[in-house]
């Protein structure tokens, strides 16, 4: 007997026959003798919808705390069917809130980090024999509110709760079979990855892969939970994520990923002189807009330079009022935003011991006249920025240029 996690997402309890598929993999679980812990996410569509509502009445001023009280909703409705169609299936089973449990955040509201989460509360319903149903996306806040945990949160719940529970293994159930090399909905030429390390899953998530939430991930590289993704609507094994140690060879490039969340900032005529670049990014950090991408060209005159950097698409509007703003104490000709680009990754652990991955990518790309206009590295991963017309274009060639196609 094991004790298992699974996590079902919008998708795979969209309605109420998709729920009481759900309650049948539960039931699977539980004849085959296992104790089983379920974490849902909202009914798909459901998030959005109340989002929508906040934003209809207040947006941008709206209370954090209320917005998480409205957001938290979702999650609530589908714990209660998904208990309600156990029990009807013979199951026993009991819905969790994230205060019943408690799982407690830290670190304000909508983004909240999880803190601690006491397990006797889960645990004495499991030993009961009861099916525990819980909602992903939330807890409670220290000041005792309700607070989420960043959209496709449920994710990090299930992990976090997996790892407290000490369970064997916590199953994402989603609308895909696993982890591709690339979108399976951008490119039909993706294929599914058997197993992928912790490592190359976070660098894959961070830079725009959403089939799992970023933190999920670095939750379960830290206390090395086991992680399975896979498919409730075909029943065959899905992706594992695992250490570095349980993968006899590694590809070079293991996946491609792409991400439409930021935008491109470009400054001219920039003062070139020191402590310019510390005039420039301390008050975008004060402002907390996150920066990532930095290019500096370098100055054609000895007096001024041009810098374009990426900041995320949600916060475009508000960066350029902040750097209109310093224009004549820091010295900046014009401020140029662009929200048309997208960002493209290759992500490999093999290319620690392999060189030449990203003139691959740059050859690549210039044979198809993509113009690069920023790039990243880190030990794992090649980014670049593009502009967004040519993402598919972009994905396609580098998943054959590096031998990703599936035949
Ligand atoms: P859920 O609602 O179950 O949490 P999500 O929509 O959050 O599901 O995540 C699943 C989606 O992630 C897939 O439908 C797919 O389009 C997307 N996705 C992005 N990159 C990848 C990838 N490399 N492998 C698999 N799915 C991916
Ligand atoms: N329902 C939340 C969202 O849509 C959390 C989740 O699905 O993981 O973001
Ligand atoms: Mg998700």
């Amino acid at each position: 007997m094991a004790l298992l996690v699974q996590k079902y997402g919008g998708t795979s309890v969209a309605d109420p026959d998709r729920i009481q598929n759900v309650a049948r993999l539960v039931k699977r679980a539980v004849d085959e003798g296992h104790q089983v812990a379920v974490v849902v996410s909202a009914m798909a569509g459901t998030t959005n919808q109340l989002v929508n509502w906040v934003d209809e009445i207040d947006a941008g001023h709206f209370d954090p705390a209320e917005y998480d009280t409205v957001v938290a909703a979702g999650e609530q409705v589908t714990s209660g069917l998904l208990a309600i169609a156990l029990n009807k299936q013979g199951v026993r089973a009991r819905s969790f809130q994230g205060w019943q449990i408690p799982l407690l955040t830290e670190g304000g509201h909508a983004k909240a980090r999880i803190g601690s989460i006491p397990a006797d509360n889960l645990k004495r319903a499991l030993d009961e024999g009861q099916v525990a149903v819980i909602s992903g996306f939330q807890g409670i806040s220290e000041a005792g509110r309700i607070a989420t945990l960043g959209r496709g949160g449920s994710d990090t719940s299930a992990v976090a709760i997996a790892a407290v529970l000490g369970a064997e293994r916590c199953d994402i159930y989603t609308d895909v079979d696993g982890v591709y090399t690339t979108d399976p909905r951008i490119h039909e030429k993706a294929q599914k990855i058997d197993r992928i390390t912790y490592e190359e899953m976070l660098e894959l998530a961070s830079l725009g892969a959403k089939v799992l939430q970023t933190r999920s991930v670095a939750v379960a590289m830290q206390h090395r939970v086991r992680v399975q993704v896979l498919s409730s609507f075909e029943d065959k094994p899905g992706t594992l994520v695992v250490g570095e140690d349980e993968i006899m060879e590694s590809n070079i490039v293991t996946g491609i990923a792409h991400s439409r969340d930021e935008a491109k900032i470009t400054l001219a005529g920039v003062n070139d002189k020191p402590g310019v670049a510390a005039g420039i990014f301390g008050p975008l950090a004060e402002a907390n807009i996150n920066v990532d991408m930095i290019v500096q060209s370098v100055s054609s005159d000895g007096a001024t330079t041009s810098m374009t950097f990426t900041v995320g698409k949600a916060d475009l509007i508000r960066a350029k009022a902040l750097l209109d703003s310093l224009k004549s104490s820091v010295g900046i000709e014009r401020v140029d935003a662009d929200g048309n680009v997208v960002k493209i990754s290759v992500v490999g652990v093999g290319m620690r011991s392999h060189a030449g991955v990203a003139h691959t990518m740059f050859r690549t790309l210039s044979e198809r006249g993509i113009n690069i206009q920023a790039i990243s590295t880190s030990e794992i991963k090649v980014s670049v920025l593009i502009a967004s017309d040519y993402m598919e274009l972009a994905i396609r060639s580098l998943h054959a240029a590096y031998g990703l196609d599936a035949s």
